[in-house]
């Protein structure tokens, strides 16, 4: 099966066409075909595609909007230049839509019908960012595809609706969340998901034997406690401001300062939750970037005090959380790592373990220093009774996967 996975945002639309069947996904043989990203859509976008050998190439388009944008990806991926080896449209089996908010109502992805595409827009409450272009993109493909054409609808949320309820409620009045739904959702799902099921992979172990510690570190970082192969519990709340230090966001906060800063700041509580999403963190603590990369090259190169400061303030909540998520386990099996810094940043993924000699984590320093680039291997030492790995993320892998189980299903 041919499946279009689409990650549809405000201006940017990223998409992925994957071969894959049941056979593929026992097998980790699914097979991707061409991927890219279009950025700046609404004037003159640019379009990045790369094809099965993994070359890049670069063009500008007049996309005026979402849909013409889904249109351009549909025409390239079914065209000789794609070189997919998909020759029309009707050779596209199914569209699988990366859905931020599934709210209580998804606990797994589902077929895309009326009902449920009413849902999802009934959740822009909550992701006012996010679910309007989902939809938006939905609907895009519905017109370039036509009816016959499956979608299906992945949603972050969903890997997290096994949140006991003394883990997802906040200890607010009660009749908060069930008059308004305040309670923790927690993101990054598809890629916890994702991580934990390569995992469960690599082991060879079934999914009730999956003990560990997710760490999603990349623009936006989130931990995740995962027993029997579900989610027990997430750092990213509510909203994804919640939890760790991030690229530009916050994490966790005394609310209590958003007052006194709207106050002594003289702005409204609007602007002071956009200050915590996009101008703090590791921006906001260094002052210089939100990219670890530069980060870490201004500490090496300058021994800059606040790009190390937030370095380090980065990998101390992470282990916090790291800690936390042990102790409410009762134990774990192994801290997995993934996302851009969790893949490639072998000196924050040490700052991380060290220090968990106690719990039985001792790193492999030059095995943890070739884990990059998409690398995946375990850099704990042999005799760690509580193992480090990287498993590098692919959502887009586990949307398409989903996408072919939910259309073969139904
Ligand atoms: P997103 O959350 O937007 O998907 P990514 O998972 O791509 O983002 O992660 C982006 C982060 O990964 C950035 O902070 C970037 O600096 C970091 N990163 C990527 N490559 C490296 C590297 N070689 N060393 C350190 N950090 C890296």
């Amino acid at each position: 099966m041919h499946v279009l996975v689409l990650n549809a945002g405000s201006a940017t639309l990223k998409f992925q066409v994957v071969r894959t069947d049941a056979e593929r996904i026992a097998e980790n043989r699914d097979e991707k075909l061409a991927r890219g990203t279009i950025e700046r859509i609404g004037g003159e976008a640019v379009i990045t595609v790369r094809g099965a050998d993994g070359v890049a190439s670069r063009r500008t388009a007049s996309l005026r909007d979402l849909r013409a944008a889904v249109e351009w990806v549909v025409a390239w991926v079914t065209s000789e230049e794609g070189a997919t080896g998909l020759n029309s449209r009707a050779d596209l089996h199914a569209v699988g839509h990366r859905v931020v908010h599934g709210g209580e109502q998804f606990a797994h992805s589902v077929m895309v019908t009326p009902q449920v595409s009413r849902a999802i827009e009934d959740m822009i409450e909550f992701a006012p960012l996010h679910n309007p272009h989902n939809l938006a993109g939905i609907q895009a493909a519905q017109r370039a595809l036509g009816d016959g054409v499956p979608q299906v609808a992945v949603f972050d949320t969903a890997f997290h609706q096994t949140l006991p309820e003394h883990a997802f409620l906040y200890a607010i009045p009660y009749p908060l969340y069930r008059r308004h739904g305040v309670r923790r959702y927690g993101f990054h799902g598809t890629s916890h998901r994702s991580v934990a099921y390569r995992y469960r992979q690599l082991l060879d172990i079934p999914k009730s034997a999956v003990r560990i510690i997710t760490l999603h570190l990349g623009n936006g970082c989130s931990a995740c406690a995962i027993a029997g192969g579900e989610s027990m519990d997430t750092s990213m709340g509510f909203t994804p401001l919640e939890g760790l230090v991030m690229g530009t966001r916050s994490g966790d906060i005394d609310p209590a300062v958003l007052d006194y800063i709207a106050t002594k700041e003289g702005l409204s509580l609007p602007q002071v939750e956009a200050l915590l999403n996009s101008q703090s963190g590791l921006l906001g603590v260094s002052g210089l970037t939100n990219d670890m990369r530069d980060l870490l090259a201004e500490a090496r190169e300058h021994d800059d005090r606040r790009a190390k400061l937030a370095i380090r303030m980065f990998c101390w909540r992470a282990r916090k959380y790291v800690g936390a998520y042990l102790a409410a386990m009762g134990g774990a099996d192994a801290i997995v790592f993934a996302g851009g810094i969790g893949e490639n940043a072998p000196e924050i993924r040490a700052e991380i373990c060290d220090g968990f000699e106690w719990a039985g984590l001792t790193v492999n320093d030059s095995v943890n220093d070739a884990l990059v680039g998409g690398a995946e291997g375990r850099f704990s030492t042999d005799e760690s009774r509580l193992a480090a790995w990287v498993v590098p993320t692919d959502e887009e892998l586990l949307i398409a996967r989903d996408t072919c189980r939910v259309v073969t299903r139904a």
